[in-house]
């Protein structure tokens, strides 16, 4: 019986050799004849392995960084932290595995049958809203390679107005649900596709990405984050998360003085001000004002949907599939000389132009509903908005807005309260 279970054992572990020895057997090598020989088969470093790496050290940067959020309350701590973000996550892992691209495999997941992800990146997707959860956007403080690079180059940002910052905010909605969309719909992963830093990270991209990062990183010299505040779909759910952070960086230590030295401090116009006493008015009438809107909202939705279903031909040309069928049609009929690498790969294989046209107007379909639900989206996005914007809260004392700081530590040394202890 023993030996019966040592073989049985033993047969186990022997099983993937025994196979591929007869695979071997099954398949031999053919004799080609001539100088050629089949190359030594090379085998690459799981991925799996190296993705839990960086889901470990993503852990501990994400701890140390609250430590130094919370506990040291240190801006020089944090600005070595995004140094150390930057080289690790940027430089050596070449921007991937990252949070802000693992928002399109969660999707792709959701929306795609068939297609799985995997536990290093839901972990990188998760950790970071789960820290936002409970002590704030901790992850744009100094972890997001992204952020850490414009954080580095912004030596002389200006405050840009709050009424064209909240604008120009809008476009980040507007990326995550052309993001969403485009995942959904089989178009790709435009969020890595435009990462405007990972042609820096790797050396080396398209001409066009290595320009547009460049001019992000110009322009981020005077307009702190322009990445960040305009266009990071991530940042969206980071900040929704810190809405409700259990714990958030306060500006001073103890209780705030109203001395004003920290009111021109944020680059990021993410300090909440006391709230000038011409502006209190009747709470009834806030109250009035939002009663209004929430009304308003459904009409807002429904044009924002209509909107969005009438733009689907636009939409639909993000597919490549929809490009390549209107190419065609457009080298048929004479209206475009020459041709492109994909029409000539197109008129090599078996496919027909009627197929292509056929598969065409399904994916096209799938915009009209696509499109209604991102304009729809937007709609909502819009009510809110201006449902936020039509209340003025007291406030007495500044604080930082949970939702767009990005726990930063620039107003610290602002701060004569935060100053009198460690002079002590
Ligand atoms: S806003 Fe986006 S890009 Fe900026 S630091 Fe946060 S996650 Fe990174
Ligand atoms: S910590 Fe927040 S409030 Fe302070 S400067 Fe940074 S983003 Fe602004």
């Amino acid at each position: 019986m023993r030996q019966l279970k040592f073989i049985a054992i033993a047969a186990l572990f022997l099983l993937p050799v025994l196979a591929g020895g007869a695979a071997e057997m099954r398949f031999p090598p053919p004799d080609f004849q001539t100088a050629y020989k089949i190359p030594d088969l090379y085998v690459p470093p799981s991925a799996s392995s190296n993705g839990m790496w960086d889901a470990i050290i993503l852990f501990l940067a994400l701890a140390a960084t609250t430590w130094m959020v919370f506990k040291a309350r240190s801006r020089k701590g944090l600005f070595i932290l995004s140094i150390f973000s930057l080289a690790y996550f940027g430089f050596y892992r070449t921007g991937c595995i990252c949070p802000v691209g693992s928002t399109q495999n969660v999707m792709a997941a959701v929306f795609l049958p068939d297609v799985g992800v995997s536990v290093a990146v839901l972990s990188f997707f998760v950790m970071p809203l789960l820290f936002s959860l409970f002590f704030g956007r901790v992850f744009c403080a100094s972890v997001c390679p992204l952020g850490a690079m414009q954080e580095l180059v912004a030596i002389a940002p200006i405050r840009i107005s709050p009424a064209l910052d909240r604008t120009l905010g809008l476009g980040r909605y507007v990326y995550l649900g052309l993001a969403v969309l485009g995942v959904a719909t089989g178009s790709g992963f435009f969020i890595c596709r435009y990462d405007p830093f990972v042609g820096i990270y790797r050396l080396g991209h398209s001409y066009g990405m290595i320009m547009a990062g460049a001019v992000i990183l110009l322009l981020g010299v005077f307009v702190a984050r322009p990445y960040c505040r305009f266009l990071c779909p991530y940042g969206i759910l980071l900040g929704w998360m810190s809405r409700f952070a259990k714990w958030h960086l306060d500006i001073p230590p103890s209780p705030c003085v109203n001395c004003r030295l920290c009111e021109n401090s944020c680059p990021y116009n993410a300090i909440d001000m006391p709230t000038p006493a011409h502006l209190v008015e009747n709470p009834e009438i806030g109250k009035k004002r939002i009663r209004g809107l929430v009304f308003a909202s459904p009409v807002i939705i429904l044009i924002g949907a209509v909107a969005g279903w009438s733009m689907y031909e636009p939409l639909s040309r993000i597919h490549p599939t929809v490009t390549l069928s209107e190419r065609i049609a457009a080298e048929d009929a004479g209206l475009v000389t020459g041709d492109t690498l994909e029409s000539r790969t197109f008129r090599a294989g078996g496919q027909t132009t009627a197929q292509l046209n056929a598969e065409a107007m399904g994916i096209r379909d799938k915009f009209k509903t696509g499109g209604a639900w991102l304009g729809g989206f937007l709609g909502l996005i819009i009510s809110l908005k201006l449902i936020g914007l039509s209340t003025v809260p007291k406030r007495e004392i500044y604080t930082p807005h949970k939702e767009t700081c990005f726990s930063c530590g620039r107003c610290y040394p602002y701060c004569p309260v935060e100053a009198v202890p460690k002079r002590a």
